[in-house]
């Protein structure tokens, strides 16, 4: 063997040929997007690391009942949360650099005592230019604090996608997830570790059935269905392997794999990896669902981009998930796009 290098004996170097793997570096500095947050609740310094990693858009989610105080959650409690939102946003932009923007909708995991004055508010906050989707929102087996009956959270998410059609916005849909059972349980009155919810609220499923997380959805596309919303202006969050395929055979849906707390979903990026194998790109997306009641990770999906790369998906198809399909769906990153 030739030296190769001045080292004092050989190393690696001096035996591996000179076969580069091709390394896209243009990931390096990929814009992307996440289309579903709840960053106006994380800290400064989580907000910060979404623009240390790159994120030139986000869409932040005012529409959850687990930072209402009061429960049951009134009307006048979601409300607080949408303007909390509207309240931060530009000085988050500020502060950070991404274009931040809300959507904000009435979230069915806990039961609201009057929606239909959230409804008929809904219209004004729609009109706003910061406001780019309704939602999060979709027919949920479970309640926290009080239950709501299947017809009745179904006839309110219809409402919201009737507005959502009325405002040409689309729908960030909440798709419940099927957890896989773990060989062992936590004690029960400890709750989840990651989530900090107290479950002793949480109360018993009001669908029935083997599959109550894909029946939520199936009400969910017979709302849209019935609201006259368009297929494509609605994007499943939090898909997974129970109704990927449903979704993707019976709806023209985009689906959005939520990786910032993949313990809690149960979705890798190996699996959003076989979802573009197998059906492409064109229709998925990557949210990070960060928010401050969960173990979350701000930085997931830029790690998420490098190691779609790795399981084999080219950079054209990763552009198109982390970046086209969310700026194309709500209309972001317009400005100063580079
Ligand atoms: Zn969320």
């Amino acid at each position: 063997m030739t030296p190769s290098h001045p080292t004092q004996r050989p190393t690696d170097a001096a035996y591996l040929d000179d076969r580069q793997p091709d390394l896209p570096t243009d990931l390096l500095t990929l814009p992307w997007i996440d289309v579903h947050n709840h960053a106006h609740t994380l800290s400064w310094n989580d907000r910060e690391r979404y623009a240390l990693s790159g994120c030139r858009s986000m869409i932040m989610v005012a529409s959850g009942y687990h930072w209402t105080p009061y429960k049951p959650v009134r009307a006048s409690d979601v409300r607080f949360l949408w303007d909390d939102a509207i309240n931060r946003r530009a000085a988050i932009e500020r502060n950070h650099f991404f274009e931040a923007k809300i959507g904000l909708g009435i979230n069915t995991g806990a039961r609201i005592e009057n929606p239909n004055e959230l409804l008929d508010a809904m219209d004004d906050y729609c009109a706003l230019d910061e406001v780019v989707a309704i939602g999060e929102t979709g027919v949920t087996p479970s309640q926290h604090v009080s239950s709501w009956n299947a017809d009745h959270q179904q006839a309110v998410v219809q409402a919201q996608m009737e507005i959502a059609a009325d405002h040409d916005l689309p729908v960030i849909l909440h798709t419940p997830n099927r957890s896989d059972d773990s060989e062992r349980s936590y004690r029960p009155e400890l709750g989840t570790p990651g989530y900090e919810k107290n479950v002793e609220l949480d109360q018993d499923s009001v669908i029935d059935g083997e599959n109550p997380e894909l029946e939520a959805v199936k009400l969910d596309v017979e709302a849209m269905r019935d609201a006259g919303l368009a297929d494509e202006r609605v994007v499943a969050s939090h898909a997974d392997g129970n109704n990927t395929e449903y979704l993707m055979d019976d709806t023209d849906c985009y689906l959005s794999y939520t990786i910032g707390n993949a313990w809690l979903i149960g979705v890798s990026i190996a699996d959003v990896a076989d979802a573009i194998d197998r059906y492409g790109p064109e229709r998925i997306m990557i949210d990070t669902d960060c928010a401050n009641v969960l173990r979350t990770d701000p930085f997931s999906l830029k790690r998420a981009i490098f190691e779609l790369y790795r399981y084999g998906i080219d950079e054209s198809a990763i552009r198109t998930v982390v970046f086209e399909n969310p700026r194309d769906v709500f209309g972001l990153a317009e400005q100063h796009s580079g």
